[in-house]
């Protein structure tokens, strides 16, 4: 068995559904799994939506609901020519459009906005498409059949801190196997899952990458597919270095890395269940499905200078503390870490000087303010005997980080990357090498993350 996945541009319209749709076709020997996310934008659609009902901007809201059901009508009308295939999905999506109304309707009239509302209101894009990919699918002569991933991915009951119950999900997914063995070509909703009571949960955003692995590792497939809109795994983000290249191979750990520090190629918790059954998977391109894409696996080759990769993520907040009587104050990086873990924040990084003067951590944006108050709490006595100085932080934070295996070993990085960013005046605020050795993380002002990632890729000469 071998996991398909399709994101959001690959069935995105038309063209790109009867493309996706004819790669499953030609691997129907293989025996495949689909999963499916929402027609590219829809999910965000649905939230603006979510978010105009939540402030009583019941016309916005409406507008952008009419907006999303005419794409899915279109798509219907334009992929069908069958009209009693065209009526049988629209009764299959009548349900659907009549929950959609009391949701928004209940946002509207509470004025209430609750993750697990969150959560409902963005599983309508994949349980939209799912429908009419199935059904194109046995056009194509498959016998296809949709399934809802809310019945075979179980989750915690917590919505912020979603852990996915392994266990439930495997028996769960037997059903999946049975169905494969039986000749059919299952098409599961990526991104949504459920509690065991039954509340519809979601992975995170773009999380229909952790899906297809989450079912892939239940169903122990062959390997997983992530057909996407780019050739592969590039040393770069396309969007901000042109030539950046396609890798032929990344390790889990790279990929691992470089997903946690914003490569959008991969949900960074999709690797995880692929390395625990030693699962490859493969990032492919839709739209150039000649390519070999990349191979993700245990082994990698080393690329020169042991860099493989540069990737960027925004959108951070670099908190510091500081204090000269610091020094000989026990435990306070492990009371750091006990503050923010007591108020659920998660810390990107982590630094402490030698002279426990300083200690650097980064944030989420939005764990910013609770972060500073956390820390300020828990280091009141501190602070009221000046032991500690100042908490502060500052925003508008971007890491950069510099990934590859080879890095172990390789000497002079580190030197190369301060080189290269001092010569172009762009200010290093803290780094960090994790203690794999694996990546190499710098903090920089978020204006000036696109430029350190074009000069660190080409002082790396990643484009070779
Ligand atoms: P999908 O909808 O198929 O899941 P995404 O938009 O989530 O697609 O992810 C693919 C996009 O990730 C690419 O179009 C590319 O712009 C972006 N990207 C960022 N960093 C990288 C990288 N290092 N390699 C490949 N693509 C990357
Ligand atoms: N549709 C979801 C999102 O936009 C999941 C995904 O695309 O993987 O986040
Ligand atoms: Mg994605």
């Amino acid at each position: 068995m071998v996991v398909v996945k399709f994101g959001g541009t690959s069935v995105g319209a038309v063209p790109q559904i009867d493309q996706a749709a004819r790669i499953v076709q030609s691997m129907r020997d293989s025996k495949p799994v689909v999963v499916v996310s929402a027609m590219g934008g829809i999910t965000d659609a649905l939230l603006q939506a979510g978010e105009a009902a939540f402030t009583g901007q019941t016309q916005q809201r409406d507008d952008k609901l009419w907006e999303i059901r005419s794409r899915h009508d279109r798509t219907i009308n334009e992929l069908f020519k069958n009209r009693d295939t065209v009526h049988e999905l629209q009764d299959t999506h009548r349900g659907i459009w009549e929950e959609v109304q009391k949701v928004f309707t209940g946002v509207s009239l509470l004025r209430e906005m609750s993750s697990r509302s969150r959560d409902l209101i963005s599983s309508f894009g994949e349980r939209l498409i799912v429908p009419i990919f199935a059904r194109y699918l046995r056009e194509l002569g498959l016998e296809a059949e949709p399934v809802d991933a809310r019945e075979i991915i179980v989750t915690s009951e917590d919505s912020e801190f979603l852990l996915v119950d392994f266990d439930e999900t495997r028996k769960r997914c037997q059903k999946l196997s049975k169905m494969v063995k039986t000749g059919i070509v299952p098409v599961v909703t990526g991104f949504i899952c459920s509690t065991p009571a039954g509340v519809t949960t979601t992975l995170g955003r773009g999380g229909s990458d952790y899906s297809a692995s989450i079912i892939g590792s239940s169903i122990k497939a062959d390997e997983i597919q992530i057909w996407t809109d780019v050739n592969g795994v590039m040393t770069a983000d396309p969007r901000i270095v042109p030539d950046a290249r396609v890798l032929d191979r990344v390790s889990y750990k790279e990929a691992a890395e470089m997903s946690y520090f914003g490569a959008k190629v991969l949900h960074p918790q999709t690797i995880m269940p692929a390395v625990d059954e030693n699962i490859p998977l493969r990032i492919k391109n839709t739209f150039a499905p000649e390519m070999a894409g990349t191979l993700i696996s245990v082994e990698t080759p080393v690329h020169q200078y042991g860099v493989k990769t540069v990737t960027s993520i925004t959108g951070m907040t670099l908190v510091s503390v500081e204090g000269r009587g610091m020094i000989g104050v026990p435990g306070v990086a492990g009371r750091v870490f006990t503050a923010t873990a007591r108020n659920r924040i998660s810390v990107l990084m982590f630094s402490q000087g030698s002279s426990e003067q300083h200690i650097s951590l980064v944030v989420n944006r939005h764990d910013g303010d609770a972060t500073v108050k956390a820390l300020r709490r828990e280091f009141d006595q501190e602070i009221g005997r000046r032991r500690i100085d100042r908490i502060t932080s500052i925003s508008d934070i971007a890491i950069i980080a510099l990934v590859g295996e080879g890095i172990k070993g390789a000497p002079g990085v580190a030197a190369r990357a301060f080189g290269v960013l001092g010569s172009a005046n762009i200010n290093i605020l803290m780094i960090a090498q994790g203690s794999s050795e694996l990546n190499l993380s710098i903090v920089a002002r978020q204006k000036d993350a696109p430029r350190a990632v074009q000069l660190i890729h080409e002082a790396f000469e990643l484009n070779k």
